[in-house]
């Protein structure tokens, strides 16, 4: 049995940040350019309160100029479209983020196609999709982002056999084209997938995007496979991932641990995206 290997996605995006800060300080010395991220909230769910303040906290200590608007739950559809359209229109805005989930009375597909594409640093715009799947420059989404940099730190990716757990516009499905582009061979599964077990059992790579609980065993996956936990979920006040971190070790060769894995990445790429937003 070999250790496990823990990747890091903390300190990756420690790094990362540190990089970021670095470049904002030479486009503001050399360009007078200070990259801006406007953050919209809808509401006042609870996780997305949370991660609205760490998303502003991390742009602003990033050098970024964050805007943030908190707007009523009861907000109609026309208004948020008209509060989006300004943001296209403002120039210090270089970077738009609808937070998501919005309310349900609200067409959300209707709100992220109206973002100007070239401010869709979240990369869910129809557009950037469309870029993503055909091989064009764009923004990608954040979390898949994130992914793609620590399975490239970790691993060789062309030839891997990469098993994506979940088919979600904004996690699985970009992470499959991700992972196409890299050369990997690519199977997508979700809900109605047979005999999963014996499917995540082939892979090199697995990256479990499901919103179950610890739903991955070990016994699930061939020995030396790469583990990214995308999973977020809250389980009697504690945070774990879509896998059985426990049953893991000794079988994976490496995996993210929740938190401290996929998550911290995600911002790290939310402000990599508004970055080159700014710069474009
Ligand atoms: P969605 O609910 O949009 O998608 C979940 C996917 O999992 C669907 O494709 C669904 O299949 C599939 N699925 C559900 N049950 C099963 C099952 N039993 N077996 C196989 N597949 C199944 O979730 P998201 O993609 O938005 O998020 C997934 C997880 O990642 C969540 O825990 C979320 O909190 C977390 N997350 C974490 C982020 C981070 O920064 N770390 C960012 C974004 C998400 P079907 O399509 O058939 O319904």
């Amino acid at each position: 049995m070999s250790e496990t290997g823990i990747i890091d996605g903390k300190a990756f995006a420690s790094t990362l940040c540190g990089e970021i800060a670095r470049k904002v300080g030479k486009l503001k010395a050399e360009k007078n350019i200070t990259p801006g991220l406007a953050v919209v909230l809808v509401g006042n769910d609870p996780a997305s309160e949370v991660y609205v303040k760490n998303k502003a906290r991390q742009t602003r200590e990033a050098g970024m100029n964050s805007f943030e608007f908190r707007l009523p739950a009861t907000i109609g559809e026309a208004e948020l479209l008209a509060k989006v359209q300004s943001l296209n229109l403002n120039p210090e805005v270089h970077g738009i983020l609808v937070q998501l989930p919005l309310p349900k009375h609200i067409n959300e597909s209707v709100i992220i196609n109206a973002v100007d594409p070239k401010k869709d640093v979240d990369g869910f715009h129809v557009i950037n999709a469309g870029k993503l799947a055909t091989g064009q420059e764009g923004f990608v989404p954040c979390t898949p982002l994130g992914c793609l940099m620590l399975l490239k730190a970790t691993l060789d990716l062309p030839g891997k056999h990469a098993v994506i757990i979940g088919r979600s516009n904004i996690v699985g499905k970009p992470m499959a084209q991700l992972l196409l582009r890299e050369n990997c061979t690519v199977t997508v599964a979700h809900s109605k997938t047979k005999d999963l077990p014996a499917i995540v059992k082939q892979a090199d790579i697995v990256v479990a995007a499901v919103g179950k609980p610890e739903m991955v065993k070990g016994s699930w996956l061939k020995q030396g496979a790469v583990v990214i936990d995308v999973g977020i979920n809250r389980v009697n006040g504690k945070l774990v991932g879509d896998v059985d971190f426990g049953s893991c070790q000794g079988i994976a060769a490496a995996i993210t641990p929740v938190p401290g894995g996929v998550g911290p990445m995600t911002i790290a790429c939310l402000l990599e995206n508004t970055l080159r937003a700014a710069t474009a």
